[in-house]
């Protein structure tokens, strides 16, 4: 597909990631984030998709809010509500959960009816779910492995082993996954986050509505997530991916696709 083809207005229904797309940093993205608006105000729906677990759904619809998007927090899927919405598909409500995250992650399994221990309760632990915790204490990180080796199911927010940070790379969500691992000796049962099964459930209610494109910067993530909902994906990237994929196309931003 040529990128003259990928015409946002096209689509029914935008996938949209964030970290590269909306922002770079604390750095708003203002063409894409222009172009995203514009869809809105055409009618199109814009769902944001993000493997980052550590904010809650409320918050980005908070900070995307004051970028210009209205985006209510029910069109916002993150890796966490994807885990919540897992577990409340395996368990139904009421699941006892052990969570090794932030504060997002957390907020996630509360809304959706679950209980969340704290760490010294992982005897009760049906589920470990587990993703970024930029404050992770040795004590937290035992009560996971504790609990996984007592049999309980295991969940990642997702794998990315790194996090783009200003500075260089941080550890990300699946440096902590690798960690309960390998002391558990328990292989993670879920991923919640993109490119995966679970995700791709999470987002079929959005998909069902119509023509879909999911629009990313990373191909092993956003793009291969697009590929196993069998939509459109567009790639943001300063040089351009030759591809034969009738699929597939690749743009440095949005401003000349709407
Ligand atoms: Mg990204």
């Amino acid at each position: 597909m040529v990128d003259s083809q990928c015409k946002l207005l096209d689509y029914d229904v935008l996938l949209v990631d964030m970290d590269g797309v909306l922002w770079r940093g604390s750095e708003p993205i203002a063409e894409n984030v222009s172009a995203l608006k514009r869809a809105l105000e055409q009618g199109v729906t814009v769902v944001l998709v993000t493997n980052n677990s550590t904010r809650s759904r409320r918050l980005y619809s908070f900070l995307v809010e004051k970028m210009g998007l209205p985006i209510p927090s029910d069109r916002i899927i993150t890796s966490a509500y994807s885990a919540a919405r897992l577990v409340s598909r395996l368990h139904g409500g009421g699941a006892h959960v052990l969570v090794i995250g932030e504060h997002g992650l957390t907020e996630e399994f509360v809304l959706e009816g679950h209980l969340v221990l704290t760490h010294s309760e992982w005897r009760e632990a049906d589920y470990v779910v587990a993703g970024l915790d930029r404050k992770l204490d040795y004590q937290t990180l035992s009560s996971g492995v504790m609990a996984l080796r007592g049999g309980a199911v295991f969940v990642a927010t997702n794998l990315d082993p790194t996090l783009p940070m200003e500075n260089g790379v941080g550890v990300g969500s699946g440096g902590v996954i690798s960690l309960l691992e390998k002391a558990s000796g328990h292989h993670v049962d879920y991923v919640a986050g993109k490119p995966s099964c679970v995700m791709g459930d999470t987002l079929e209610k959005f998909v069902s509505k119509g023509k879909t494109l999911f629009i990313g910067d990373r191909v092993d993530t956003d793009m291969e997530q697009a590929r196993m909902l069998g939509i459109d994906g567009l790639l943001l990237s300063e040089s351009p991916i030759p591809t034969s994929e009738e699929w597939f196309c690749t743009s440095k931003n949005l401003s000349l696709l709407v």
